[in-house]
């Protein structure tokens, strides 16, 4: 099969041929078709699929082919993403498919000043990528109508709820024209999202790449267990061990990502943080030096799971697991990608056996885990499965070794001191998190 196959016409093959994609992806194969036909779309495809070509070369096709040109003021696709990073990373790969053709786009998110934004939209854009609350202060401000909106897209509709957008979207929903194509592409499918896909669309044709909530199998996991004190110093252990070149790290906090940077840093190591509290601007600058390897460490909070794109990125570590279990498949989906093999590797302590267990259920698998010579845990970890079963039960207490071996030690007291333990092991994912503020973020 090619793109010349599925329909499309030549300025977007001539794009396509350009970035060198030759064949359709299996999502691509599916949405294209559906899409130039006018159906509504319900996918499930995880990041690293090419779904952004799957819903952007169609949409493209069908605003070059049909429709009037755009009014003052206005926009006739929307696509909303969950973050500033994936908007912009949704724009870049939209603008360079629209090269050949005589459309605009642009795309809008908070944490930078509105008024550029409401300059731009007065001559209307064709494709507009947005992030809900800026889309909304936009709107609001009589910047942007929404009355000729042929097409709407949400991109990664499970980490906007995720993030807490879902009163956003129901207002987003008011704005928008009965009639219109909705695309709705998600990793995961929570009775959240079905709601939402029940309300959005209409009739849709639901297509599903990847088996539900497996992450990407192109990607070696493993888990080695450790302290948390120990987790930095394990770090960077493995880290001169394994002569990584380029990695992406995530850690829970934004806290967690300054001190594991600061620390780097004060090591001599080329590090570089992301997180909410910095502006845009620093985001995008450590961004770009990442990809262009001019940083070999990046440390990042969860904001930056979605839109990062890198070429090959041959290693993600999670120094925290992530809160959200979903997270664990955005963040190990950064490697792997196109058909790459990459490997993911989670330092895992005591108190975060829950978070495993969730993981282990959500990814139906359970991971491997490595012991570090010397860094073995003080506070073992509880074995887990897929199942989610934890075996918490602590075994007799033994006294601590003092040389030698490693392995099972201090097994009565797994919780770091000061932290209680949980009465039962949640298996299940959290859901809610903080509502997500696209605007700038105070200080805490
Ligand atoms: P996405 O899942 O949309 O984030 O895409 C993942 C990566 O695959 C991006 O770097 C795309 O440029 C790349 N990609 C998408 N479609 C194709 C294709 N048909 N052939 C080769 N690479 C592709």
């Amino acid at each position: 099969m090619t793109f010349a196959t599925l329909g499309l016409i030549e300025p977007l093959l001539r794009a396509l041929e350009t970035l060198g994609y030759q064949t359709p992806t299996p999502v691509q194969a599916q949405a294209i078709p559906a899409v130039l036909a006018g159906r509504d779309l319900m996918a499930a495809a995880q990041t690293g699929t090419g779904k952004t070509a799957g819903f952007a070369l169609p949409l493209l096709q069908l605003l070059t082919m049909e429709g009037p040109k755009v009014a003052a003021n206005s926009a006739r696709a929307l696509i909303l993403c969950p973050t500033r990073e994936l908007a912009e990373q949704v724009h870049a790969s939209v603008a360079e498919y629209a090269k050949h053709l005589p459309l605009t786009t642009y795309a809008v998110y908070g944490g930078v000043s509105i008024n550029p934004q409401m300059m731009k939209l007065r001559k209307g854009v064709d494709i507009l990528v947005a992030t809900p609350g800026r889309l909304i202060d936009l709107f609001r401000q009589n910047a942007l109508k929404l009355n000729q909106l042929q097409t709407l897209v949400l991109d990664e509709a499970d980490r906007m709820l995720d993030l807490g957008f879902s009163e956003e979207l129901a207002n987003i929903y008011r704005m928008l024209p009965k009639k219109r194509q909705t695309l709705l592409f998600s990793a995961t499918f929570s009775d959240d999202i079905r709601l939402l896909a029940g309300q959005m669309l209409n009739d849709p044709l639901s297509i599903e790449v990847s088996p539900r909530n497996v992450a990407a199998n192109t990607v070696k996991q493993w888990v080695v267990p450790v302290d948390k004190k120990r987790k930095a110093e394990l770090f960077v252990h493995l880290m001169r061990k394994g002569r990584w070149k380029q990695v992406l790290v995530f850690a829970k906090t934004r806290n967690g990502v300054d001190a594991l940077v600061d620390k780097l840093q004060g090591l001599g190591i080329n590090a570089d943080g992301i997180h909410g509290d910095k502006p845009q601007a620093t985001r995008q600058r450590a961004l770009d030096r990442f990809k262009a390897s001019e940083v070999q460490i990046l440390v990042a909070t969860d904001v930056a799971a979605r839109g990062l794109d890198i070429e090959d990125l041959p290693l993600v570590v999670n120094f925290d697991l992530p809160i959200v279990a979903e997270d664990y498949i955005h963040r190990i989906g950064r490697t792997g990608r196109a058909g790459n093999t990459g490997e993911a590797i989670s330092l895992v302590c005591a108190d975060e056996v829950n978070m495993l267990s969730a993981i282990e259920m959500l990814t139906r698998q359970t991971l491997t885990r490595k012991m570090e010579p010397d860094f073995e845990p003080e506070h073992r970890v509880p074995d887990t499965d897929a199942s989610g079963q934890v075996v918490k039960k602590p075994k007799k207490p033994k006294k601590p070794k003092t040389s030698g071996g490693g392995g099972k030690r201090n097994l009565g007291k797994w919780v770091d001191s000061g932290e209680v333990a949980p009465a039962e092991p949640s298996i299940k994912p959290v859901r809610k998190v903080p509502v997500f503020n696209t605007g700038p973020r105070k200080k805490k």
